[in-house]
């Protein structure tokens, strides 16, 4: 039995060490293995959460109910007593995030090319698959350095996001040729791009701010850190919201950012009318450095229609009002998500509906497979993203390795 997997990325490599009884090629198209691994986590690899599955579900964004199989069979546990067993040493951070010890990707990618490796998996690197065909039950798979020939195949070149890793969509004209459904790769966990112009709030982070996105006629809120970029907004929270609105019309999409979360409307306007009693004879916009960030003041004085002399002691109520809603909902017009290209997962891929969850097989062609990021599957940061990518990836590689036994 001889199965090709093509790029040897997360799912690749981890496909590979799970493949057994068969010849192992694995084709990637750099001069090494697991260049995006290497840039993840800044360079740390959050390999994947040490979370229970039912925890780790919530934070599949596409994708949940088919991972289902795959993470019962392996779980962030096993995965981690699995990479222990080839030499990594681990820990878990604050929001069960798991790092190798050493702070360093690099780690991760030795240890997954020792795991492939002793399964006997033949690694070849500046290859790049062009084409796979299946003539008379065989895959003929063509690469830039040849022609060759394989029983199963295993598709595991990633998304379109960071295509100087190597992932620039190869593996969807891939499916497509075998008559299987893309769904429109789209950027996830990326920056939202405003049409506001942001320019003066550039560089601003902040914390414990609650960022609500309504788009399609959905909304969505997530609290946490957020930060201006010079055209839009990016950090935590805007990562997130980013993944739950790529797939819903973006035209007429708003932002709208509460500053006080933890105070309501009602003890936000005590705390404005004190503030206002106390500075009587003080421009509101000084006054309101208590309450706000600076560079964030004059928006919210002119969303409110108020104007920044206005002393303390002439505030009326309407413009309290005012500006008490604009401290908790001030509106940002969104334009677009980021480049896909600066995403950092891609959102769409191959549609499950074609594919086995507990193999990866699809359901078109016998003995081809697909895992990790060309699979339309994506989750929220925390070591989710590798976890369904390390899954499948072993799902795939064990599958392979049993057909045609
Ligand atoms: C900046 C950044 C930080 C991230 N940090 C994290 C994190 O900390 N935790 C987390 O869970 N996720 C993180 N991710 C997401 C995570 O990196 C991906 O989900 C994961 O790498 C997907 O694995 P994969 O094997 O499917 O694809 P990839 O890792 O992209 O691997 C695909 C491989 O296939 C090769 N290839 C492509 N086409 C061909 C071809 N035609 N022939 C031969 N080879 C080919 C590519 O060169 C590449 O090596 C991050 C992503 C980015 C961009």
């Amino acid at each position: 039995m001889k199965t090709a997997i093509i790029g040897g990325g997360a799912a690749g490599m981890m496909a590979a060490a799970f493949c057994e009884n068969a010849e192992v090629t694995l084709f990637e198209r750099n001069e090494k293995t697991g260049k995006k691994l290497y840039i993840t986590g800044k360079g740390r690899c959050n390999l994947t959460n040490n979370c229970a599955l039912y925890e780790f579900y919530p934070n599949i964004v596409n994708g949940q109910k088919f991972m289902i199989s795959a993470l019962t069979a392996f779980p962030p546990q096993e995965l981690m007593a699995f990479l222990g067993k080839y030499g990594l040493r681990m820990k878990t951070e604050r929001g069960n995030r798991v790092f190798p010890v050493s702070d360093k990707s690099s780690d991760v990618i030795k240890t997954l090319v020792r795991a492939a490796e002793s399964s006997g998996t033949e690694i070849k690197l500046n290859t790049r698959v062009i084409s796979v065909k299946k003539e008379n039950g065989i895959f003929i798979v063509a690469t830039d350095c040849g022609e060759y020939k394989f029983d199963n195949v295993i598709v595991a070149t990633g998304g379109v996001s960071y295509s100087s890793t190597g992932s620039t969509g190869d593996g969807y004209g891939i499916a497509r040729s075998f008559g299987h459904t893309v769904s429109e790769p789209r950027p996830g966990l990326c920056a939202i791009e405003l049409e506001d112009d942001v320019r003066s709030l550039q560089g601003l982070s902040l914390k414990n701010v609650r960022a609500t996105v309504k788009a399609g006629g959905k909304e969505f809120t997530e609290f946490g850190e957020m930060l201006f970029t010079e055209s839009g907004v990016s950090g935590p929270v805007i990562l997130t919201l980013s993944s739950y609105v790529n797939r819903l019309p973006l035209s007429g999409a708003a932002l709208s950012i509460d500053f006080k979360p933890a105070l309501s409307p009602e003890t936000l306007d005590e705390r404005l009318s004190s503030d206002f009693g106390e500075m009587r004879n003080k421009d509101l916009a000084n006054i309101l450095t208590s309450l706000l960030p600076k560079a964030v003041i004059p928006r919210v004085l002119s969303q409110s229609g108020v104007s920044p002399h206005v002393k303390g002691n002439s505030v009326t109520r309407e413009m309290r009002f005012a500006l008490g809603y604009c401290v908790k909902h001030l509106k940002f017009i969104v334009r677009s998500l980021a480049d896909i290209n600066t995403a950092i997962i891609t959102s769409g891929g191959v549609s499950l509906k074609e594919i086995n969850p507990s193999t990866m097989e699809s359901k078109l062609v016998e003995g081809l497979y697909f895992a990790g990021e060309v699979l339309d599957v994506d989750a929220l940061t925390g070591g989710f993203n590798l976890g369904c990518a390390f899954a499948t990836g072993r799902a795939a590689g064990i599958a392979a390795g049993r057909n045609k036994e």
